[in-house]
């Protein structure tokens, strides 16, 4: 098996001192790739080639950018196939949601192609006789990303779209468990014509190279999703050199379903957005609360909805819900249950990890729906990061809105109501970055993703993530 490499200034190099990392497939335990595995010593290489790139990259006027974002969009399409089997290979999502995840990656290269076009400047009128005041917009230098496994395309693409439209040089540090990917989507860089150093690839030990990035000074903004925790030790590193940092982090999302909501649809919204990707999502449903009358008949027919959804290896057809990323998320998973259950919590479905038959040398969980649970349970204050969903009851409609808030995270939020009024009222009394009203999955290109709270800070995602990798310089001309 050849050994994945890392891609430093326009080049393919292994770890200096010769580290690998093996990648194994969490359905089936196979070995998948290895790949190298360096540190700080390569994440400086990948910081300096990128200092180098920066002016005559940033020098480019857009539209030459776009170009190459334009057929690296062709390229990441035309291997969708490719690119979606690796991502299941590696972290075992079903194809059907890698593809799709791929097109949105490929969908973020066109779009910020487009909108590198439009970074425009103002003219601000002059309180002072004779001088003239301009306000430019320039990219702020180069950019350290790091993603997280599980969205190993799509995550990258995220942040190297607008950072590479708008003029900045990048680094992208991959989560350990998705290398794989993140090598095959640099290969389409690499095809795709960028010069040398515009952007690299660092994989290795996360500390090191977090280290490198937060100490240089020529590192100007971090990217980064990934948990709370990791995001706030970001933060508070990157405070050493005052550099910018985006931070997409943990969520706790509450989904509310009125008496007056169509039913069906709740139920399909609630489905996807818990079982997609095992649960393994931050804008995944996390907190369940069914308005007190229709709780039961809700529930019997989420039930089954859930009994009905195939659990499996995602490269099988049928697959709707894949292993989780590893053992330690399963045993995560699994105390959250325990807990739960400890505490009076009924598993009306699942409730186990899966270990039988196809199931033994995967990280399998069984689809959960627990009923009977109440605020003190682990799994309504944590990320459970796993396919377990608690139903709690409300009766009003501001009880609701009170108990939905009452947590630190405040990235995704839904709402289930026929009633218009009471849609927006809900909307806006959520202290959530997104919500979505009788929709379990929103996110969009061109629309802001991100969270309040400690679910981040900046957003991604259409024009605002432009904002977050440019500089607003102001410019005062004095006539003579
Ligand atoms: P994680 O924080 O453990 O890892 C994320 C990335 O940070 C990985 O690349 C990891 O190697 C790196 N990292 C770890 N320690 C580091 C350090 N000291 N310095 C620099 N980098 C370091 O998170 P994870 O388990 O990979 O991902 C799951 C988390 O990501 C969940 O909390 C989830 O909610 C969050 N997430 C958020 C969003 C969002 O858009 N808000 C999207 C996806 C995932």
């Amino acid at each position: 098996m050849e050994i994945g490499k890392m891609y430093i200034n326009g080049e393919w190099v292994a770890a200096v001192d010769a580290g690998t990392w093996k990648v194994h497939n969490p359905a089936t335990g196979e070995l998948v790739g290895e790949v190298a595995f360096g540190g700080g010593v390569e994440a400086n290489q990948a910081i300096a080639a990128a200092h180098a790139a920066f002016p005559a990259w940033s020098g480019l006027t857009p539209r030459e950018r776009a170009k190459y974002l334009l057929k690296l969009h062709d390229l990441v399409r035309a291997n969708r196939d490719d690119l979606a089997e690796r991502i299941s290979a590696e972290m075992g999502k079903p194809l059907r949601e890698a593809k799709g995840e791929v097109l949105g990656a490929a969908d973020n290269f066109l779009w910020y192609a487009e909108e590198a076009k439009r970074v425009y400047g103002e003219t601000i009128p002059s309180s002072v006789p004779g001088k003239r005041l301009f306000v430019l917009r320039q990219p702020v230098g180069v950019v350290a990303a790091i993603t997280p496994w599980n969205f190993p395309v799509n995550m990258v693409a995220r942040k190297l779209a607008p950072a590479l439209a708008a003029g900045c040089t990048v680094i992208l540090k991959p989560a350990e468990s998705t290398p794989l990917s993140a090598i095959r989507l640099f290969e389409l860089m690499e095809e795709a014509g960028f010069p040398a150093g515009v952007a690299n690839l660092v994989i290795g030990n996360p500390a090191a190279i977090g280290e490198a990035f937060l100490a240089s000074e020529h590192v100007r903004k971090i990217a980064f999703t990934g948990s709370t925790r990791v995001g706030k030790l970001l933060m508070a590193g990157a405070a050493r050199t005052v550099k910018r940092v985006s931070l997409e982090l943990g969520g706790h999302a509450p989904v509310l379903v009125f008496a007056d909501a169509n039913l069906d649809q709740a139920v399909h919204g609630v489905f996807e957005s818990k079982y997609r990707t095992s649960g393994q999502q931050c804008i995944c449903a996390n907190r369940l609360y069914v308005e007190d009358s229709i709780h039961d008949a809700f529930v019997e027919k989420l039930k089954e909805r859930i009994l009905a959804a195939k659990v499996g290896d995602g490269r099988e057809k049928g697959v709707e819900i894949g292993p989780l990323v590893n053992a330690a998320a399963v045993e995560k998973v699994m105390q959250h249950v325990d807990d739960a259950v400890s505490k009076g919590a009924k598993a009306v479905v699942g409730g186990h990890r899966l270990t039988e038959g196809a199931y033994s040398q995967g990280h399998f969980m069984a689809p959960t729906l627990l009923t009977d649970v109440d605020e003190t349970m682990l799994v309504c204050q944590q990320e459970t990061f796993g396919p377990v969903l608690p139903v709690l009851r409300f009766q009003t409609e501001d009880e609701a809105i009170e108990r939905a808030n009452h947590t630190n995270y405040g990235l995704a939020a839904y709402v289930y109501t026929n009633n218009l009024s009471r849609a927006l009222r809900v909307s806006e009394k959520l202290e959530y970055g997104m919500v979505g009203v009788n929709d379990g999955e929103f996110t969009q290109t061109q629309a802001p993703f991100g969270g309040f709270k400690e679910s981040g800070l900046g957003r991604e995602g259409g024009h605002h993530a432009m904002d977050e990798f440019l500089e607003v310089k102001m410019v005062s001309i004095a006539l003579d």
